[in-house]
């Protein structure tokens, strides 16, 4: 129900834990972060609240200075560690809040091309299109983008690359989605407020954008691939 992405300058698990933390009023059954480090993806998720996550980092630390993080309001599967996000798939890893009305179809189509699925969630059938369309041989940004347009549903999305440690792909069709100019880094977050610790300065997704976020640009595009403007706004919400 949450989703938090930074490609950052320090250590960034600790800094996704708490922004979460700004979205628990959201509502939440569990709870995920996912990190590249040394070109490996890493994940700790935990049922339940998110000291359950904290206990998870603690034993076993995340290093890393690009990650996603999610809490989770279950609408297909259990709330479960295994349904917990991120999900991944050959590399890809990803947040999602909503839900993928196609998801059955596109599960039957994936299976039926020798996918195999770890969870119950709508959210895994993503991470498996979008590595499927990288094993076609296309790159991450397109990838994603062929990805987003088998998708109908509800959704805001983060997907992260194994292969690419300055990139996070972030998509909005219903639930908000914004991201955050923090000069020499970039934040995704499901609104301003969790984003406030780290900048006030906003650009919030419209239904149908998706945008290639790196710590040093932001592109924002429409589901053709057309390059769309969308406003920067000074956020009120202080930290
Ligand atoms: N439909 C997804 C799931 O059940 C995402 C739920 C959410 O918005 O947190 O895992």
């Amino acid at each position: 129900c949450g989703i938090v992405g930074i490609v950052g300058r320090s250590q960034v698990a600790p800094l996704i834990v708490d922004a979460l933390k700004r979205l628990e009023y959201r509502g939440y059954d569990s709870a995920g972060v996912a990190t590249i480090e040394k070109g490996e993806l890493g994940r700790r998720r935990a049922e339940g609240k998110l000291i359950n996550l904290e206990r998870r980092l603690k034993d076993e630390p995340l290093d890393g200075t690009i990650g996603i993080g999610h809490t989770r309001w279950a609408t297909h599967g259990v709330p479960n560690e295994t349904n917990a996000h991120p999900h991944f798939s050959n590399g890809v890893a990803i947040v999602h809040n909503g839900i993928i009305e196609n998801f059955a179809e596109l599960r039957d189509e994936l299976t039926r091309d020798g996918y195999s699925f770890a969870s119950q969630t709508d959210t895994e059938v993503v991470a498996h299109l979008v590595a499927r369309e990288l094993a076609k041989g296309l790159k991450p940004v397109e990838a994603a983008h062929a990805a987003l347009k088998r998708l109908s549903g509800a959704f805001a999305l983060a997907i992260m690359f194994k292969g690419d440690e300055d990139l996070i792909v972030g998509a909005r069709n219903g639930p908000p989605l914004a991201i955050g100019h923090g000069g020499d880094q970039m934040f995704l977050g499901s609104d301003a407020i969790a984003l406030a610790p780290f900048t006030n300065s906003i650009t919030y997704l419209e239904d149908g954008d998706w945008a290639v976020v790196r710590r040093e640009s932001v592109t924002i595009y429409d589901i053709d691939g057309n390059k769309v403007d969308r406003k920067r706004q000074q956020s009120l919400s202080t930290s």
